[in-house]
């Protein structure tokens, strides 16, 4: 009786969250980070113990069979799940059916020939291996695509580890002692439904918490950079100084202004899509010239800051002259033209600051010092100190 309402409340909290599941995946429209096969896992497995309440877990016939057979595509489709929420094109349905058909002809195969006993035996063991491959695979992922959910990855090995040594423990017991291991009154049916319901309260807000995660990091991600050419934008910049400064303490750093000379000019002679190429050219550049731990940033429109970090006023000028001298070597195939596009930039470069709070007198001086090489002729690095 006891396991029978455990159960019946499982049933209830997977169906509940399929529905959740669903309409978290319609309002993340193109990305749907797997919640829409996370939804079909849960609704598989909840007609999967639906058909338990209503057929008993022993019975042979085309309620059990399809029973089996939906409480293995359940954790496959969990699987294909994760793979798009890791961003893995992954197809759902095509795996899904033919592990379905598989798995039904293989069942009546097993109980034809070995029976009932053989029939539970291989959906215990099917499933303890199957559990197993997903924890390995859990933690392999922690290492590699799931770096920043070290936690998250590592409560989700064991809770499915869990799963996995249940089990193989049903395997045993109905190997050693037939299908009275499956009795619903047992202890370990009992603990063993019990434990099912603990991960489908807990698992499903854990997926929620995932998608989260990801969406908030994605809308930081978007507020700190400049979407065309992805570099830092201004908000970002402040935010990357800050974490620099408190963790380096008050180590120098120069800021350099680079202006593209006579933008508008390009823009009006190929139009504002090739602008946007050579917006794009001088971006990639900026970013290659930098050193590993300088921050590039796109101020807004054709201007650029690079911050160079840990360097004395020769560093930074050396900084300036090569990106300078990128972006004049450099050319940008046009659109509707063979001929390739040339420019030039100016940059102005800061004397050293050591905090964030002097970011905007810096950058004052920086793009003094940029008005200064602007007047001079252009194609030069101007500096704010002699
Ligand atoms: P100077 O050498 O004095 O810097 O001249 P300039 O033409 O580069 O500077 P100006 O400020 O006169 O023109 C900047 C142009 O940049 C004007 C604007 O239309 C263009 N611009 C601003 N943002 C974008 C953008 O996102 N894409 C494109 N293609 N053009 C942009
Ligand atoms: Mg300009
Ligand atoms: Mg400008």
């Amino acid at each position: 009786m006891v396991t029978t309402v455990i159960l019946s409340m499982l049933c209830v909290h997977l169906l509940c969250f399929c529905v959740m599941f669903l309409l978290i995946s319609t309002r993340l429209n193109g990305k749907k980070m797997g919640m829409e096969v996370f939804a079909l896992g849960n609704l598989l497995l909840g007609l999967a113990y639906i058909l338990q309440l209503l057929g008993g877990p022993a019975n042979w016939g085309a309620m059990s069979l399809i029973n089996h057979t939906l409480t293995l595509c359940a954790p496959v489709a969990y699987v294909l799940g994760a793979l798009r929420f890791f961003d893995r094109p992954t197809p759902v349905w095509r795996p899904l059916l033919a592990l379905a058909a598989l798995y039904t002809a293989l069942q009546v195969v097993v109980q034809s020939t070995l029976g009932s006993e053989a029939r539970h035996a291989l959906l215990a063991g099917s499933c303890a291996l199957l559990f197993l491959a997903m924890a390995v695979a859990v933690l392999y992922a922690r290492r590699t695509v799931a770096r920043d959910l070290r936690v998250e990855m590592i409560v989700f090995a064991v809770l499915i580890g869990g799963i996995c040594l249940l089990n193989a423990a049903k395997f045993v017991m109905i190997l050693q002692g037939g299908l009275a291991a499956l009795d619903m009154s047992s202890g370990f049916q009992k603990i063993f439904y019990i434990y099912m319901s603990f991960l489908g309260t807990v698992l499903p807000p854990c997926a929620v918490w995932l998608v989260l995660r990801r969406l908030t990091d994605e809308l930081r991600t978007m507020a700190a950079h400049d979407p065309l050419t992805q570099l830092l934008n201004r908000r970002g910049l402040t935010e990357a100084l800050d974490v620099h400064f408190r963790s380096h303490g008050a180590v120098s750093a120069y800021l350099l202004i680079v202006d593209i000379d006579h933008f508008k000019r390009i823009n009006d002679t190929h139009g504002h899509k090739v602008g946007d190429l050579v917006l794009c050219r001088v971006a990639a550049l900026l970013k290659a010239t930098a050193r590993q731990g300088d921050l590039t940033c796109r101020l807004g429109g054709e201007e650029f800051v690079l911050v160079a970090l840990d360097t004395d006023r020769a560093g930074a000028f050396q900084l300036a002259e090569r990106a300078r001298a990128a972006i004049e070597h450099s050319e940008v195939l046009g659109i509707d033209t063979d001929q390739p596009i040339r420019c030039t930039a100016t940059i102005g470069v800061s004397d050293n600051f050591t905090s964030t709070q002097a970011l905007d007198t810096y950058m004052q001086q920086a793009d003094a010092a940029l008005y200064r090489g602007k007047a001079s002729g252009r194609n030069r690095v101007e500096c704010a100190y002699a």
